[in-house]
């Protein structure tokens, strides 16, 4: 046992989201991500306002990619005092810069909407927003960028290194290598583990000589269908949609989801399998973010590195429009011919999809194709279940258009990966102990039996507010 040396986990503590954990130890106090917790807006709003956190005492502040479930709380960090380094990859910093301002207009429509809701009941108490464009702006100055595979010191005693997650663009397992008292531990936070041979990023690399692993676990009792299948399907709702004369709507999460949707159709397209229907991608959220992909082939695999340098970009084709003014937006819901629309928010609950969706459900020439993780509660989710009638724009609507999902496109490693990434990590040895953390208990569950039934490492499932002492 190191004396002193622990963890603390204080967010994303058997849930999957509000991604937050402390590393003490005697000279430090480093906090891992610093997520907005995400989920009913009254709730997500009470939880996030007092961030649970020693903020005095923090000496540094590592994340781990820029979903905002782990970065989200930056913001609110630094507007209550926090003034030290946040250390994250290059293109990361680059997405918080559009992602984090992106959020802070979003807590500034929940502000507004929470308000209105308040007064239509005579209550006169009213919310600020959580944080502004300048916090944002302040936030994002904090930010060291470290590329992978560079050491780092980034407090007494404690040395940085990122290691590729191919979760998302930039996207990083934290390793730190802490020493004490002439002790050394290596603590490893996977972040969000991706998957292998995805397209676009590279598969998620396994550091050497772990001794606490700290692992995501979302799909710890789930298994994904192969990028293969995946273009397959997509291949064949594109043709059908086609053939009916029909649109296809594809809700997208902006980061990732939709550059891999739109490298698909590309590459799907470059095969003869699918027309060369019109393509557009109607979010500026998605349209920036796509910007900062082209920025960042450092994060990019094999297969699109080639397609870069020889001039190929992986997110331009023929037909394939960007649209950012709602002009534009309005006018391909009119137009006739069959199209790919991709449009945020992923799960169909704000945004221009809104608005796609009003004028394509009623319609059974269309299809909506379901991408992502679809939470209760959410039109998404709706979908999915396939109700016959579903609540746009607070009217109802009969649903005509065919409702697809696909499950292939997940950015999470899935059961199998987990189990096989923490085997990796043991045969490196010596691997003392794991914690699960971002998943629900059930999955957390299967999962910790599938590693405790390996000889090694004590496995601890922590919830919030628990502490884990390093051995
Ligand atoms: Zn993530």
């Amino acid at each position: 046992m190191v004396p002193g040396m622990h963890l603390e986990f204080v967010g994303a503590a058997q849930t999957v989201t509000g991604s937050m954990h402390l590393l003490r130890t005697k000279h430090a106090t480093v906090l891992l991500d610093c997520g907005l917790y995400q989920g009913k807006r009254q709730e997500s709003f009470e939880r996030n306002r007092h961030l649970p956190l020693p903020i005095d005492e923090i000496t540094t502040v590592v994340l781990s990619h820029a979903h905002i479930d782990h970065s989200g709380a930056l913001p609110l960090l630094v507007k209550n005092g926090y003034d030290g380094p946040i250390y994250a990859t290059p293109a990361t910093r680059d997405l918080c810069a559009v992602m984090l301002r992106d959020a802070a207009a979003i807590q500034d429509s929940d502000a507004r909407f929470l308000n209105r809701h308040a007064e239509k009941e005579g209550r006169s108490e009213t919310v600020e927003p959580l944080y502004d464009d300048e916090d944002v702006i302040e936030a994002v100055s904090r930010f060291f960028s470290v590329p992978y595979h560079h050491a780092a010191p980034i407090a007494p005693g404690v040395k940085l290194t990122f290691l590729d997650a191919g979760h998302v663009l930039g996207s990083a397992i934290t390793v730190l290598d802490v020493e004490e008292d002439g002790v050394h531990r290596r603590i490893v936070f996977t972040g969000d583990l991706g998957r292998n041979d995805r397209p676009i990023l590279r598969d998620p690399e396994v550091p050497d000589k772990v001794d606490v692993l700290i692992t995501e676990s979302t799909y710890g009792d789930r298994l994904h269908d192969g990028t293969e299948k995946m273009e397959e399907d997509l291949a064949r709702v594109i043709n059908r949609t086609y053939q009916r004369g029909g649109k296809l709507l594809i809700p997208s999460f902006a980061l990732e989801r939709a550059q891999e949707v739109i490298f698909a159709i590309k590459k799907l397209r470059g095969a003869g399998k699918v027309p060369a229907m019109k393509v557009y991608v109607d979010s500026p959220l998605t349209v920036k973010i796509t910007d900062v992909f082209k920025l960042h082939p450092e994060c990019y695999d094999a297969e699109t590195r080639a397609m870069m340098r020889s001039h190929n970009s992986p997110f331009e084709f023929d037909n394939l429009r960007y649209v950012d003014d709602v002009e534009t937006s309005k006018f391909i819901d009119q137009e006739q011919e069959p199209s790919i629309i991709i449009s945020a928010s992923g799960m169909c609950e704000a945004g221009r999809i809104l608005h796609h969706l009003k004028s394509a459900i009623e319609d059974q020439k269309n299809t909506i194709m379901i991408v992502g993780y679809q939470a209760q509660h959410t039109l998404g989710r709706r979908l999915v279940e396939q109700r016959p009638r579903v609540r746009i724009f607070g009217v109802e609507r009969d649903r005509r258009a065919e409702v697809v999902v696909l499950n292939g496109f997940s950015a999470h490693a899935d059961q199998k990966d987990l189990v096989q990434y923490a085997e990796r990590c043991r045969e490196k040895g010596p691997m003392r102990q794991i914690a699960l953390v971002h998943g629900d208990p059930k999955p957390q569950k299967i999962l910790a039996e599938l590693l405790g039934s390996k000889k090694g490492a004590k496995v601890a499932m922590p919830v919030t507010g628990d502490q884990l002492t390093i051995e």
